[in-house]
């Protein structure tokens, strides 16, 4: 069985990195941080590499251990989180490829099964639900500290408990982490509620361009970089723009494009049957179902064109 290999390939790895993917979202530092305060307890070697992720998250234990790079590249263990394609890993694919043993943990419907060790649940709604069992396997004792990263995973990627995926066991388990004493509240408040000034200054400009097309089918929108120079956007800042689009009455897709070096990095997301990784899926992206994510090498209004083109062939 796959748990118990990684279980071997963990106990008998000297020294280990953890990686997850570009623009880390909750899920992505609260699954790897999850994984690295428990095996800083089972006493392992262990580094966790994220170049830059957004300051919401820093609250979470073992976030300053955080390192942007490493002299090291052959690991003997390599652990991916939350992370679809050995290409998403933040540039830093190099540890992975170099490192003796490669164990990839993920929910990620498109993942490419990149690892010597593929543990990969699509049905989880985030990598934090499907680690719970993991990191029991493992023998690690769930503290409220470690408890805290996988609910910061878990509220960012359902959406706050509202997204499809979310299961009868995301409550299970969340009840859980209420009665060790997690304070689950204060994590949604800081990982969902509170917007940074730039973040709200983004959505301003974002909600002032929204679109509705194809009947208000399709909501569309989009921010360049001058935009976020503009408000002096920092990492994080655009989250959740795109969700705007997905509340407005009759939207079944909605579409950000983010300007980024030399393309575009388009974010969407579906309400009910539009599979928007295929879409992204097109373009050499993926995700999930109802949220996913491709770069398009078009300039703007050819971006646009060609993802909206591409979404119509799925609405009703
Ligand atoms: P977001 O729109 O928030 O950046 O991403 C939504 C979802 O799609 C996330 O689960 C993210 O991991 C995934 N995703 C975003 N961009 C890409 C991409 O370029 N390739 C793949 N495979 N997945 C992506
Ligand atoms: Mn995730």
């Amino acid at each position: 069985m796959t748990l118990d290999n990684i279980k071997e390939e963990i106990e008998k790895a000297g020294k280990i990195v953890i990686l997850t993917h570009e623009s880390p979202d909750g899920d992505a530092v609260g699954s790897s941080l999850a994984m690295y305060n428990s095996l800083k307890q089972l006493n392992k070697d262990v580094d966790l590499i994220i170049p830059e992720y957004p300051e919401t998250f820093s609250f979470l234990a073992g976030a300053e251990k955080i390192k942007k790079d490493s002299e090291i590249t052959n690991y003997d263990l390599a652990i991916a989180l939350d992370a679809a394609d050995i290409k998403r890993l933040n540039g830093f694919a190099k540890f992975f490829e170099d490192a003796k043993v490669t164990i990839n943990i993920d929910h990620h419907g498109s993942n490419k099964m990149f690892a010597d060790y593929n543990f990969v649940n699509p049905d989880a709604p985030a990598c934090c639900q499907i680690l719970i069992m993991v990191l029991q396997y493992l023998g690690v004792d769930i503290t409220k500290e470690i408890g805290t990263c996988l609910i910061a995973g878990i509220i960012t990627d359902t959406g706050g408990f509202k997204f499809t995926g979310t299961s009868k066991e995301t409550f299970e388990f969340t009840s859980w982490l209420l009665s060790i004493g997690v304070n689950v509240s204060d994590v949604y408040r800081k990982v969902l509620e509170i917007r940074t000034k730039e973040n709200f200054a983004l959505m301003r400009i974002a909600i002032d361009r929204l679109e509705l097309l194809e009947d208000g089918k399709i909501a569309f929108t989009y921010i360049t970089k001058e935009d976020e120079e503009k408000v002096q956007a920092k990492n994080g800042d655009h989250d959740g723009l795109v969700d705007i689009g997905r509340t407005i009455e009759g939207v079944e897709v909605s579409i950000l494009l983010r300007e980024a070096d030399g393309f575009f990095k388009g974010s969407l997301r579906s309400n009910e049957y539009v599979n928007v990784s295929d879409v992204c899926m097109m373009f050499g992206g993926g995700g999930h179902i109802h949220a996913a994510g491709c770069s398009i090498h078009l300039p703007l209004e050819e971006a646009k064109e060609r993802l909206i083109q591409e979404v119509k062939n799925y609405l009703r």
